[in-house]
């Protein structure tokens, strides 16, 4: 293992009770049942971006709508499906945790979907609504990957390796979409926002 310093900052890190007692400890050394801080963060996390995926099964329906191109329109279908096939991971995440999905409403989504809308609105029926319906998926992609690779850290650090292997799987389709979409904006929607003078 490597060594960084010979003074560790952990301790004056974590010690942020203001009483200055110690945090309460649970998890393993209290008892299989009980969570500890890093596990209920984890869960909370899992809610946040479940209901990110949920929000997108609403949303991608209408990017594909106002696609001009066939190939960026057939690009958001495709990722609906994906998303609706990420959502079952989820919840195998969930059960693999014990846990049953929490309801929380993903405020970062949100506010990128009513971003997005407002793009939408601006840009519609000119030459460059494709590139602006990229550019608003790509922040979403972004966000989920974000997302998943925190997720995929704890869940490792948990040494939970059937949630991780399953958020890894969910990262994967993120990124592959997010390149999927570079590429449809490098080789089609810029060029044809710019020629429309
Ligand atoms: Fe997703
Ligand atoms: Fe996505």
């Amino acid at each position: 293992m490597k060594k960084t310093s010979g003074k560790s900052t952990r301790g004056k890190r974590q010690s942020n009770s203001r009483s200055g007692q110690p945090r309460k400890r649970t998890g393993q050394e209290n008892g299989e049942n009980q969570e500890n801080d890093l596990q209920k963060l984890f869960v909370d996390e899992l809610a946040d971006i479940y209901n990110a995926e949920q929000q997108l099964t609403k949303a991608l329906p209408k990017l594909a709508k106002a696609a001009e191109s066939d190939v960026l329109r057939q690009a958001f279908e495709d990722h609906l499906e994906e998303t609706t096939e990420q959502l079952s991971r989820l919840d195998e995440v969930f059960r693999a945790l014990g846990e049953s999905p929490k309801r929380k409403t993903c405020k970062g989504m949100q506010g990128l979907i009513e971003e997005g809308k407002e793009v939408m609105e601006e840009h519609e029926g000119t030459e460059a609504v494709d590139a602006a319906l990229i550019a608003c998926e790509q922040k979403v992609e972004h966000y989920e990957i974000a997302s998943y690779g925190t997720l995929c850290a704890w869940a490792e650090r948990m040494g939970n390796s059937e949630a991780l292997d399953l958020l890894k799987e969910n990262m994967e389709e993120e990124e592959a979409t997010d390149e999927k979409l570079t590429q449809l904006a490098e080789s089609l929607a810029n060029e044809r926002a710019e020629q429309s003078a």
